[in-house]
């Protein structure tokens, strides 16, 4: 497999230099030379298969001759463990879950392989930091799937004050290889943190910087494939008629989206659903961009106001000669969630903000002869606090989250400013 970087289509690395790297120079994003495509019949084959053996296949298609077929088959199962069930909410609507892994997110499923997928390419006596920024899930999904991996140190940053405190300690209790840091800022903050780091190239030799945030290649290849177990569920006549709605912050997941219907998954429309982090939506509706500052929603996890994959969007669309403009979109308030996400309730679908986002944005845009499936980004206990304030009822915390909630939390905290993260990535080596 090949990229090139979006900033400078000179620079093209393989597969294995595009995992390791994370990002291209002047923090380029990679994106994939070919665009493989399967003919419909083998589209209906692929769709016949169990989620292992077709998600081996689907990522083949990408990977190419890098990794070996029964290789990849053996990472991928170890990588995805767990299922990715399609729930009917209504007649005409289901939900997506991916939240059945051990973090309770779909990141695990992108985590997961990453991890497996940078195991692989790496020498065993290398010495590999992964650093990302995390508004939420990513971190707990990263620190899950290196925990107790020899030879990699993990630093995750997250905004302080900013994420649910059971998210904090899904991730920041673990100890070991994984190390914890909040940020006095916001996601963006970090996130600009993280990408100041991978452009000090003294450092990134010192350390082994890998990013393993939604922008590496992997963890996109990876979430490709649940949209074909989304559809693989389906009765026939529906798949022909779908809609499905990307509950989106950095827009990893509706770029996977993308990426399915560009291997040939029949998909008619997918809608793009924000909260008040607006970027684009507004962007849709009048071709500006203008980011606003960022502000904290309920749906913490898509508080993002600069997202960065949405480069590869609109690289997509170029290539694919699509149109933009057929691209649903819109940004839901929160009291708008909240009133979805009871109305949900209503239906007997008890869900979480941002599931609710999207759940909300295809109830409105559906037409008629559409099927719709929105997005279960996260399981609802995750955002418990929320969830039982808003509903008015307690739910049970599952065994991945009960575990954790008495043990003390790990991290360190740092100013929103470069140098002193710099310090702690030199100092602190294993
Ligand atoms: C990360 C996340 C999102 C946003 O996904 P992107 O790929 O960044 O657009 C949505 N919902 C939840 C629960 C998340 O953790």
């Amino acid at each position: 497999m090949k990229l090139y970087n979006l900033k400078d289509h000179n620079e093209q690395v393989s597969f294995a230099q595009a995992v390791k790297q994370g990002l291209g120079q002047q923090q380029g994003l990679f994106f994939p030379l070919e665009l493989p495509a399967f003919e419909s019949t083998d589209i209906d084959a692929l769709l016949e298969m169990d989620f292992v053996s077709r998600s081996s296949k689907i990522l083949s298609a990408f990977i190419g001759d890098e990794i070996e077929p029964a290789q990849l088959q053996q990472r991928v199962a170890a990588a995805f463990a767990f299922p990715a069930p399609v729930a009917a909410v209504t007649d005409d609507i289901a939900c997506l879950e991916l939240f059945h892994g051990p973090t309770l997110a779909f990141k695990d499923f992108g985590g997961r392989f990453m991890a497996q997928m940078l195991a692989f390419v790496s020498g065993a006596d290398e010495q590999i930091t992964i650093l990302t920024a995390t508004s939420g899930d990513t971190g707990a999904a990263v620190a899950h799937a290196f925990y107790g991996m020899d030879n990699v140190r993990v630093v995750i940053l997250y905004p302080q004050g900013k994420i649910s405190p059971l998210q904090e300690k899904l991730f920041c209790t673990l100890g070991g290889n994984i190390q914890t840091i909040a940020v006095e800022g916001d996601f963006d903050d970090c996130q600009a943190l993280v990408k100041q780091a991978f452009d000090d190239e003294a450092l990134k030799q010192a350390i082994g910087l890998n990013s393993a945030n939604s922008i590496n290649i992997s963890r996109l290849l990876a979430q490709v494939c649940y949209y074909f177990e989304a559809v693989a569920q389906l009765p026939q006549e529906k798949r022909n008629q779908l809609v499905i709605s990307v509950p989106s912050g950095n827009f990893g997941d509706l770029t996977a989206g993308l990426l399915a219907k560009a291997l040939g998954l029949p998909v008619k429309r997918f809608i793009a659903a924000t909260n008040a982090n607006d970027t684009v939506p507004r962007f849709l509706a009048d071709g500006e961009w203008r980011p606003h500052r960022t502000v904290a929603t309920l749906s913490n996890a898509m508080d993002v106001s600069q997202p960065n994959n949405w480069p590869r969007v609109e690289e997509l669309f170029r290539r694919k000669t699509w149109r933009l403009s057929d691209l649903g979109f819109g940004a839901v308030t929160d009291e708008a969630t909240q009133a979805a996400m009871r109305e949900l309730a209503g239906l007997g679908y008890v869900s979480e903000p941002h599931a609710a986002i999207a759940w909300r944005l295809l109830r409105d845009q559906l037409q008629d002869g559409e099927y719709g499936l929105f997005l279960g980004t996260a399981h609802p206990a995750k955002f418990k606090e929320s969830v039982d304030a808003i509903l008015g009822q307690s739910l049970p915390l599952p065994a991945a989250l009960a575990d954790r909630v008495d043990l003390p939390l790990l991290s360190d905290t740092l100013p929103a400013s470069f140098a002193p993260l710099r310090a702690f990535l030199l100092q602190q080596q294993q």
